[in-house]
């Protein structure tokens, strides 16, 4: 491409609400220009960028056996409601009516319509197992569209979802998905982390969420220092404690704690570790169809952790509650405890079952309970693993040491069971003639996101640093000045040359200023830049990698050797 002919509008300034490096470059180099919130066009630079990922995805893809469709990104509310997932998406879900009063909604995701898609189709067995996907716009009206590319309202997604006659299949498909993820994020040049993450409300285990290392990020990972281990905070288990605190000894009894309210306080007026009181956190859990104050227990020394809470409580989120609204329900904010508690909601957390020499509020002002056995707690009583990890604390696979690293969601892949293929009734023959629902799987990747994350891992003070595989050009012939003819001839036989040669090339051919010319370089982030310049006098040009950030004198003569040398 030549630069005099480019659409590449580069700005000085940066939009107003941008704070992130990929928001502020992508949009000063020219790749992406906003349209309204969370609404994006791409220019050239940035739909080269978006085809690269996509062609790196395509190709592992089909070495993976999965095959390629494309599903109408309009899609009839009515399997939504098929599937129970109307109500649960909310708003996020931007829903119209056509001329004939049909209600539809716009792809957020399209398990319902793989589904539509799949089901009569395939009928029996034999026809198992199936892996199909696409590369798709997808809307989410989300709450606080934000970061440019980021967390947009309109993105790229490739979504794909696969068929099984049973979970041993779909487990042996979920590790060849993760493993041609694995790949894709290898090719692009990312640092990248598959960690374990939050199932929701569909629950159990299989679900891995892969996060590009950046300081950005959105997402808190808990990573193990001395094996693979990795978890979303969301999702974080922790192994058993080194050193448990000494316990103290006191027989059940009342105190008198007059003001004494946080756990901080709780600890120092009893001399304990904060190990053995007991927490009480009060939440609103809004459902589908209502809401309720649910007190959750656990650890004074533990903190909540919020995603772990809504799914314990099989709630749609959790609000907070003033202490107004829990006085009028009977309960004394302070002194919460669970003995003799009624009419409220109670989960505990795991690591409190039984626990002995407890401290807790006694539901009454200014008074707890000292030595309390949490044994004494009815059969039926809720548990379920509420705390959130701490840097520090034991890996669960090796007892290493957990810390805590930013990361970028950009792809969450899934083993989904037969939660769809069940209510929107997706079944085939099974070796003996019986019905059953489809085992599904289904593997999310945020194309889109993905340009914004390669350059939130690269980038420095000047601009974007692509990677190799994800250039929107690779190589970048700076001619200094286009009215020095030896300056043009070279350049114009290296460009010619790198074509042939089938590398994709800019060359800066504008009659502008050499650091006007270089700033743009810079901003745009070739990989290499080819400067022909006064040197050529001498016989020399040199050659600039971006991300060495070094320059290089090399001799015109072998240019074109040295460029390919570096391509290797
Ligand atoms: P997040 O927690 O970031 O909202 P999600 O859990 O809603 O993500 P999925 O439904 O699993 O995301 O979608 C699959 C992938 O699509 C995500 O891993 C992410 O890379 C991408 N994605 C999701 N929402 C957006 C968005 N608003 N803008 C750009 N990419 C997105
Ligand atoms: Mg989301």
């Amino acid at each position: 491409m030549r630069f005099s002919q480019a659409f590449v509008p580069t700005e000085k300034e940066a939009p107003k609400d941008a704070v992130l490096p990929s928001h502020i470059y992508l949009t000063r180099a020219g790749f992406i220009a906003q349209v309204a919130s969370g609404l994006y066009n791409y220019l050239p630079l940035g739909k080269r960028v978006l085809k690269k990922i996509e062609a790196v995805i395509n190709e592992e893809m089909a070495h993976a056996g999965a095959q390629e469709v494309e599903l109408s990104f309009v899609t009839p509310a009515e399997l939504w409601e098929e599937s129970g997932r109307i109500e649960k998406f909310g708003k996020e879900l931007l829903r119209f009516k056509d001329r004939k009063e049909n209600l539809f909604v716009l792809g957020p995701t399209h398990e319902e319509m793989m589904v539509n898609l799949v089901r009569n189709r395939v009928t029996s067995y034999k026809q198992l197992p199936l892996n199909l996907y696409q590369i798709k716009t997808k809307f989410r009206d989300e709450a606080r569209p934000r970061f440019g590319l980021m967390r947009a309202r309109e993105f790229v997604m490739k979504d794909g979802y696969s068929f099984h006659a049973s979970t041993e299949d779909l487990d042996r498909e979920f590790a060849a998905m993760e493993a041609a993820y694995k790949r894709i994020l290898e090719r692009l040049g990312l640092d990248f982390r598959i960690v374990e993450a939050d199932s929701g409300a569909i629950g159990g285990s299989g679900s891995k969420e892969l996060m590009v290392i950046a300081d950005s990020g959105e997402d808190t990972l808990a990573v193990c220092d001395t094996c693979e281990y990795g978890a979303n905070i969301e999702a974080a288990r922790r192994g058993e404690r080194r050193t448990v605190p000494e316990a103290p000894e006191a027989d059940f009894n009342k105190f008198e704690t007059p003001d004494v309210k946080s756990i901080g306080e709780l600890a120092a007026f009893f001399h304990v570790d904060p190990y053995y009181t007991l927490k009480a956190v009060a939440k609103r859990a809004v459902y589908e169809d209502g809401d309720e104050v649910v007190v959750f227990f656990l650890r004074g020394s533990d903190e909540l952790q919020e995603v772990k809470a809504v799914n314990a409580a099989g709630a749609l989120d959790l609000v907070d509650v003033g202490e107004e609204e829990l006085v009028a329900l009977g309960l004394v904010p302070g002194f919460i405890g669970p003995l003799d508690l009624e009419g409220v909601r109670m989960i505990f957390d795991e690591d409190v079952r039984d626990a002995k020499q407890m401290i807790c509020g006694a539901n009454e002002k200014d008074a707890h309970f000292v030595g309390v056995d949490l044994s004494v707690l009815p059969k039926q009583t809720q548990y379920a693993e509420l705390y959130e990890v701490k840097a520090g604390d034991a890996c669960p696979q090796c007892g290493g040491e957990l810390t805590f690293t930013k990361g970028i969601e950009v792809g969450h892949i899934f083993k989904l069971g037969t939660v769809y293929s069940a209510p929107l009734k997706a079944e085939f023959l099974n070796e003996n003639g019986k019905a059953e629902p489809f085992v599904m799987g289904t593997y999310g990747m945020g194309v889109s996101r993905l340009v914004a994350a390669v350059i939130e891992q690269h980038h420095d003070d000047r601009g974007c640093i692509w990677t190799k595989t994800t250039a929107p050009y690779l190589v970048n012939i700076m001619v200094s000045n286009v009215k020095d003819e030896a300056q043009m001839e070279l350049g114009e036989e290296l460009y010619a040359a790198l074509r042939a040669a089938g590398v994709e090339t800019m060359i800066d051919d504008r009659r502008e200023r050499f650091g006007f010319k270089m700033k743009d370089a810079e901003l745009i982030g070739f990989p290499l830049t080819v400067i022909i310049g006064k040197e050529l006098a001498n016989g020399n040009i040199q050659l600039y990698d971006r991300a060495a950030g070094e320059k290089t004198d090399v001799p015109a003569a072998e240019a074109y050797t040295r460029i390919t040398e570096w391509i290797g």
